[in-house]
């Protein structure tokens, strides 16, 4: 047996009919599962031109390769489509049941295409598919969606569920697809997707046996690396993490971060544990990336980790992840628990706002998981509207009364609000920030941060340009988990491929403004390796654990009974890089027009705050990046060289290479 069932499922909403597709072993070994698979599949089906939101597209939800296997940190799960938010190739990946649920379905991946004529939902168990009615659940928000379809299907198997909800009805752009009740795959709006093919939710209650080809050795290694990662934090506390930041913040050089640190921090607080050091470093931005902790001095007090654990009810895991980062959190109000916010939410909902309520936090958390809206998104758009209004770009009449000054939390709440119903002026922002500022004066453009029209996660670029390139350069824009120097230096990839260059402890914090000294090097294999772990189902919260603790590449060979060399591993994730680049490019979209905002390179420069003064030369890290991996220098198109020597002409066509 092996860790891959060896089929998918493709379902027509046009003409309500399904079938399966046998995937030839050769495929796997050349392209994984999840985002690897998912590739491969929608690069052939769908073509150039193709309306995101129309029945060509395609809506692929896809487990890892290691999902189900025994292995550690692979429990997770991959939507793919055509990027109606980008008009790229579009990925988002989340955690909880939903993984293991589709391939207890006996399936690498379940594929939409079509829309249908009637709100729907597709229901799996053992004896097959079937599409259903779901005019009674359209409407809903997804945590009332996923109650009544498990009290609907309450049998002895609590089945596995992915909604969308109002937002993605609505066909926002920054919509999300959520699971377990209120988790998000919530980018590259994809939710829309499953919108336009009115697609209201899948229910997922298959029950067969998932195993590894060699299930020992996969639990050997699992329980050596749980005792390499479980380690003790109760002496780790907020206060030290604080201070650790702000002396990092001051320091003219940088370091290499610990991936042991860090999985004691996940372990205690879960992503938020990391909030006060990105704070002192200066890798949190404030008030729409314009300012510092200056511009809000009671950030530590206000939005403490400790405080987020005292009001946590319960942690909970990822499947096979010994970590547990999640949590459920007791709120005020009508609704009295929600998931414990992320980093990203806290920072998108707080310093990028001025915002010092953390109530106010988890109660717009809850709403946009519920409304299936994505939260960095969001923050990002009440951001660039409240820079505007600021600026007087728009004014009171416009927002209808809302007075959009920095901090104001009703109007905050009341805002997103709107744009989760598209109603009002929320509306406006529902799209994003790049169509919002399309409809204003041009100077308000540079106010609208993003990358190919995605909203950027809450690192600083100007702290790490590899955090800028990887955003710039990646076929799906302005993801933060597609790469930093931070991610090398924590991967730890060169102590298992050989004549990669290893990370100095300690650095001039200048040595990351150029990418010389091997840094456009260790971004490519932090590309490559990101693409085998997203095919692998993994978490890049475990890679960065470093994969000398972590046996990633072991597990891959016991799962399959390959016999595969980590160098060989990365060559597949570099396969898999670029035939995304390969979509992008028969969707016509030009990769340098994908930059993240000027803002985010300091240009202008920061006045204050640990990254003041810093700037980099975006242009100069793409085209070293291009040419490291192998794609055109000047364009960022893949090279014929490149696609003979990944192996992958058989499916793209050599007069698709021709520049854009
Ligand atoms: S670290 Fe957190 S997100 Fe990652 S697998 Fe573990 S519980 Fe899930």
């Amino acid at each position: 047996m092996k860790a891959y069932t060896g089929k998918v499922l493709w379902v027509d909403l046009t003409h309500g009919t399904w079938h399966e597709e046998t995937i030839p072993d050769a495929i796997y070994q050349q392209y994984l599962a999840g985002i690897g698979l998912g590739a491969w599949l929608l690069y052939r089906e769908i073509p150039a031109g193709a309306d995101p939101l129309g029945p060509e597209n395609i809506l692929g939800f896809l487990p890892g390769l290691l999902t189900g296997s025994g292995s550690l940190f692979t429990g997770r799960w991959m939507a793919v489509a055509k990027s109606p938010l980008t008009g790229t190739w579009g990925d988002a990946n989340c955690g909880g049941t939903l993984a293991f649920a589709i391939k207890q379905c006996g399936y690498d991946g379940i594929l939409f295409k079509g829309i249908s004529n009637r709100p729907v939902y597709l229901y799996l168990d053992a004896h097959g598919p079937q599409i259903r009615d779901a005019a009674h659940l359209w409407g809903k928000d997804a945590i009332e969606t996923e109650d009544l379809l498990h009290q609907a299907h309450h049998g002895k198997k609590q089945p596995a569920i992915a909604t969308i909800g109002p937002a993605g009805e609505s066909l926002s752009l920054i919509s999300g697809i959520v699971n377990d009740r209120g988790r998000l795959a919530a980018r590259s709006g994809l939710g829309a997707v499953m919108g336009s093919k009115r697609l209201k939710a899948v229910v997922l209650a298959g029950s067969q046996r998932v195993s590894a080809h060699d299930p020992m050795k996969t639990k050997l290694l699992a329980l050596k690396c749980s005792r390499d990662v479980i380690l003790p934090a109760r002496l780790l506390h907020s206060r030290a993490l604080t201070f650790l930041g702000r002396a990092i913040g001051k320091l003219p050089v940088g370091f290499t971060q610990s991936g042991a640190l860090l999985a004691r921090v996940l372990a205690k607080w879960g992503t938020v544990g990391t909030f006060q050091v990105s704070v002192g470093m200066g890798d949190t931005p404030f008030k729409n990336w314009t300012g510092s902790e200056r511009d809000m001095p009671q950030v530590y007090d206000a939005i403490d980790p400790d405080r987020v654990r005292q009001s946590e009810k319960r942690k909970y895991h990822c499947r096979g992840c010994p970590l547990g980062c999640g949590g459920i959190v007791e709120m005020k109000g009508e609704i009295t628990e929600s998931h414990k916010p992320e980093y990203e939410t806290i920072a998108s909902l707080t310093t990028m706002l001025l915002n010092d309520d953390l109530d106010l936090v988890y109660e717009v958390n809850e709403m946009l998981n519920r409304g299936g809206m994505d939260t960095i998104s969001a923050g990002g758009a009440v951001a660039f509207a409240m820079e505007c209004y600021e600026q007087g770009w728009i004014t009171q009449e416009d927002t209808g009364g809302l007075e959009l000054t920095w901090g104001n939390a009703p109007a905050i709440r009341e805002l997103v609000r709107q744009m989760i119903a598209r109603q009002g002026f929320g509306a406006w922002l529902s799209d994003g920030v790049k169509k919002a500022a399309a409809s204003l004066r041009p100077e308000a453009s540079q106010a609208a941060i993003h990358a190919g029209g995605q909203e950027i996660a809450y690192h600083d670029p100007r702290l790490d340009p590899g955090m800028g390139l990887h955003a710039s350069v990646d076929p799906t824009p302005g993801r933060h988990t597609s790469g930093a120097y931070l991610y090398y230096e924590m991967y730890r990839l060169w102590t298992r491929i050989p004549d990669l260059p290893p990370a100095l402890q300690v650095y001039p914090r200048t040595r990351r403004y150029t990418p010389g000294n091997g840094n456009s090097q260790a971004s490519v294999a932090v590309s490559n390796f990101t693409q085998f772990y997203n095919s692998a189902g993994a978490c890049y919260f475990g890679m960065l654990i470093g994969v000398d603790r972590v046996p990633i590449f072991e597990w891959a060979n016991a799962a399959t009974g390959w016999n595969l060399t980590p160098a060989e591993y990365l060559r597949t994730g570099q396969r898999i890089q670029t035939l995304r680049q390969m979509f992008n490019i028969r969707q016509g979209i030009d990769p340098r027009a994908l930059k993240i905002s000027p803002r985010l390179t300091g240009s202008p420069p920061l006045e204050h705050g640990p990254n003041r003064g810093f700037h980099f030369d975006l242009d100069e890290f793409m085209h070293a990046y291009w040419k490291a991996i192998g794609w055109d220098e000047a364009t960022g198109i893949p090279t014929q060289e490149t696609l003979q020597a990944l192996d992958i002409l058989d499916i793209v066509q050599p007069t698709e290479g021709v520049p854009v």
